[in-house]
């Protein structure tokens, strides 16, 4: 169980004391974080660099490409007006938006005081960038990954400070979603542990401890075994993407069926994370079929491309297929 946030501050000050002050004022009780790198700045990327921005850190948001870093920004500030017109901003959403830098590679990474690596699901890329950040970054900053799959023990192999990598799973959209999952690395220090916990109640969401690494942690698993029967059901033509998803939302009272949750997260993440269950002896919790490659394939991502389990306008709204369309 999660606890209480005085809990939280309670308990880091105790394991500072036994680790002989080491971390002496670094706390985020103490608001001496303050800046924060976000690596990646796709749909998850830009969803939390909103909302360290909405918390009042100041945000470093780098992708690969200016454009990428430009669409996000445009979608944040898209989401700030939105929050700010319902009453939900406590400031300005100028105020907001003007708290995150755009950055086209990662020289700000000696001045931050936390990074979140949330660049695209794939084991390689993830190792490579964790060593360059071990590298370039303070030694005493914790490195955080968001990977919806890849146990943190294997990225923060590639680093000379496992000790300070942890997960930090996040959920889509970041800004409307309360979940985080706080995930230990085997050698993750527990004071690092808890300051993950303490930095995602500094977002206002509420983190979910996971204890052990395990590819695909708790939820992951668990969606993703909801997902695999879903997909073979789906595939073997025994009940369409539509049904299914009525059926768990008025069956089971979800608020999004599994086809609606793998849309929205995008299908090409979804069968990453597939790959990642396959290859490290979780495929349990894989489909059989393969019918989410075939759709990736096809260019169907899922709502960020306008088709994947249903078909999107480019305001992202659902909409009918067309007549005669393949599905
Ligand atoms: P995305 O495809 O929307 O964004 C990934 C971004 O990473 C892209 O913009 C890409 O250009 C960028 N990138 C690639 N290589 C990079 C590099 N070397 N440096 C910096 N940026 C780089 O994917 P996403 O859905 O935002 O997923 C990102 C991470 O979050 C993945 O690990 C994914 O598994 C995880 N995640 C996704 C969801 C979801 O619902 N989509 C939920 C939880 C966690």
């Amino acid at each position: 169980m999660s606890l209480p946030r005085k809990e939280v501050d309670k308990k880091l000050s105790s394991l500072r004391e036994s680790a002989g002050g080491e971390e002496e004022g670094k706390t985020l009780g103490e608001k001496v974080v303050k800046k924060v790198l976000i690596v990646g700045a796709g749909f998850m990327g830009s969803g939390i660099a909103q909302v360290s921005a909405q918390a009042e850190y100041q945000v470093h948001l780098m992708d690969i490409q200016t454009a990428i870093t430009d669409r996000a920004i445009k979608e944040i500030r898209w989401s700030l007006e939105k929050l700010a017109a319902k009453g939900l901003l406590k400031e300005p959403w100028e105020k907001v938006l003007a708290r995150i830098s755009p950055e086209k590679d990662l020289s700000k990474a000696f001045e931050v005081d936390w990074i979140i690596e949330a660049a695209t699901e794939a084991e390689e890329l993830k190792r490579s960038l964790f060593r360059e950040l071990d590298q370039i970054s303070r030694p005493d900053t914790p490195l955080a990954t968001n990977t919806s799959s890849i146990p943190i023990t294997r990225l923060a192999q590639n680093t000379l400070r496992p000790e300070r990598v942890l997960g930090l799973h996040f959920f889509g959209p970041v800004p409307l979603m309360g979940l985080v999952e706080v995930v230990k690395g085997e050698k993750t220090s527990a004071i690092v542990f808890e300051r993950g916990v303490a930095f995602v109640q500094s977002l206002g969401k509420t983190p979910v401890r996971v204890e052990r690494d395990i590819p695909g942690f708790v939820m992951n698993r668990i969606f993703s075994a909801a997902l695999r029967e879903a997909v073979d059901l789906v595939d073997q033509g025994i009940a369409t993407a539509e049904d299914v998803d009525v059926g768990m939302r008025l069956g089971y009272g979800w608020n999004a069926g599994p086809f609606e949750i793998a849309d929205n997260a995008g299908l090409d993440t979804c069968a990453r994370v597939g790959q990642t269950m396959k290859a490290l002896g979780a495929g349990h919790l894989a489909p059989s079929s393969n019918l989410i490659e075939r759709m990736v394939s096809e260019g169907r991502l899922g709502r960020k491309a306008g088709k994947g389990f249903y078909r999107y306008s480019s305001e992202g709204k659902r909409v009918p297929w067309e007549k005669n369309e393949n599905r």
